[in-house]
């Protein structure tokens, strides 16, 4: 088994889309970025290609790319796990901390992880979403913005058979 951690964050503005692994949550404050700013997806993707040695989401998704300009990153999810199936790894298990102060997530937690787990290809049971504020402490306490944190771990796709004794 392989584990990889992954973070993002994205700062917060009125009037912006708020979009959290892949829902939209209905807020007057969204996420900026190059492309829908899903701190929770950037968050999976970098904790996948950690998990498989294959670097992280500025290398294979570099924001200086008009493709990705306003892309989906459910776009992003699909081409690491198609990376992933490449270079031999199937992802097993995901856990995600969001980070927010506002808005509160809490009703919108199960929404998230049903869309997570059929974004990943994982029963939900699989999946684990996590959200606190923090506290009102810094940039985040402040609502500036909202970060996220995901651990995943991966299996061999085609493990080698176990040595005999
Ligand atoms: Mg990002």
């Amino acid at each position: 088994m392989r584990v990889g951690l992954g973070y993002d964050s994205h700062r917060l503005l009125p009037g912006r889309p708020l979009k959290l692994g892949g829902v939209e949550i209905p807020s007057p404050l969204g996420t900026v970025g190059h492309s829908d700013a899903d701190v929770v997806l950037h968050a999976l993707v970098d904790a996948m290609l950690g998990a498989a040695g294959l670097g992280d989401i500025g290398e294979w998704f570099p924001d200086t790319d008009p493709r990705w300009h306003g892309a989906d990153s459910a776009i992003l999810v699909r081409e690491t796990l198609q990376r992933l199936a490449e270079t031999g790894f199937r992802l097993r298990q995901a856990d995600v901390i969001i980070l927010a102060e506002t808005p509160r997530l809490g009703p919108h937690k199960e929404r998230i992880r049903q869309r997570l787990a059929d974004l990943l290809g994982l029963p939900p049971q699989q999946v684990n979403v996590k959200a606190k504020t923090n506290e009102g402490l810094g940039a985040i306490g402040r609502g500036e913005g909202i970060a996220c944190q995901a651990l995943v771990a991966l299996d061999e796709a085609e493990p080698k058979s176990s040595p005999r004794t």
